[in-house]
């Protein structure tokens, strides 16, 4: 059986870009730009909690460099880069080479250089640390979000909780969807180049990993304000025509997880400079309402009536 150290020779070492020293000393030495400031964020993905474990290894490694990639695009950061802790339970060296081939490429994909990690044995988890960098006070925060400003969304929320309820064989859905919903759920693109395009445009971001209904929830209590939704806005059409049914569509969309899109404000001022960033960068920005002073979410109905939407995402210890 390989060693650790063979392992990490074989699989881990990768080329570096921007690093000053990559894998095989005791640390990884970077350089960050001069008036940058670091961004960094660690994500864990954990088998039985966030992906079954008989999952593709390579869409694994994939998905766990694509959930962290997001965070520092949630912020309108560069990711530059990246560590991955691994436990293992055993040394299956055709299923670590496939885990760390999806890694590298999504790495590859975004400019991040791979340049450390652990790797042990123990119960299947993986944990990245990424690294990231914005000029001196230009990162998003949730923060900034004032009244009056739009709320946008990008690309097409709730397809990866759809692909999710598929394989849990709790919806059947279109032949020509399922294949979009399941590369959704295993291979999320994180949205690097919106994230640094909306320096200078929106006023609070984030990804969206648990649900649009909680994470809009964390921008709207860290900059103590509410939102109105309004329910012809919302992106559910190609929900249903996925195969959800209405119920299903707006479950998928406000409590499901794990689509890494971009919610964010933007003073109302700028709409035209979301749209023609939108047109540019081919990714469709859905505006869905609007910031309010009023605590909370509310949903304004085509039937002309006003629900408050629970602001709860999926949440790993509720109570
Ligand atoms: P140490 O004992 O000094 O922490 P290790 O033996 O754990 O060092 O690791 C040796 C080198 O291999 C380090 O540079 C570490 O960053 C790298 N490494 C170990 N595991 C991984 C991994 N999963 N991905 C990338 N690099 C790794
Ligand atoms: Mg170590």
């Amino acid at each position: 059986m390989a060693s650790e150290f063979d392992l990490i020779r074989r699989h881990f070492i990768r080329p570096t870009h921007h690093s000053v020293l990559g894998v095989g000393d005791d640390c990884a030495i970077v350089a960050p730009r001069a008036g940058f400031e670091l961004l960094v964020s660690t994500d864990m993905l954990v088998a039985g909690t966030h992906f079954f474990a008989d999952t593709d290894p390579e869409g694994l490694g994939w998905k766990t460099a694509a959930v962290n990639i997001s965070d520092i695009a949630a912020m309108g950061g560069e990711p530059r880069w990246i560590t991955l802790a691994l436990s293992l339970p055993a040394a299956d060296e055709a299923w670590i080479a496939a885990l760390a081939k999806g890694f590298a490429d999504c790495c590859d994909a975004f400019g991040v250089d791979w340049i450390g990690g652990d790797t042990t044995r123990g119960p299947l988890n993986l944990c990245a640390t990424v690294f990231g960098e914005a000029p001196a006070g230009a990162a998003i925060r949730r923060s900034g979000a004032q009244p009056g400003d739009e709320i946008w969304i990008s690309g097409q929320p709730g397809l990866a909780a759809l692909g999710l309820q598929s394989l849990l064989g709790r919806i059947v859905l279109a032949d020509a969807a399922r294949e979009a919903c399941l590369t959704a759920l295993h291979r999320p693109q994180p949205r690097v180049g919106l994230g640094l395009a909306l320096r200078g445009i929106a006023s609070a971001m984030l990804d969206v990993s648990d649900g649009l209904a909680g994470d809009l929830g964390h921008v709207l209590e860290s900059s103590a304000v509410g939102a109105l939704l309004e329910e012809d806005l919302l992106p559910l059409n190609a929900l249903r025509a996925a195969g959800a049914d209405a119920e299903q569509a707006r479950h998928a969309l406000f409590s499901g997880g794990d689509d890494y899109e971009l919610v964010f404000a933007a003073p109302a001022d700028k709409r035209t400079d979301v749209l023609v960033l939108a047109a540019a960068l081919a990714i469709p920005l859905t505006r869905i309402g609007h910031i309010v002073s009023e605590p909370g979410i509310a949903l304004a109905t085509v039937g002309g009536t006003r629900e408050p939407i629970s602001a709860r995402g999926y949440d790993h210890f509720p109570g």
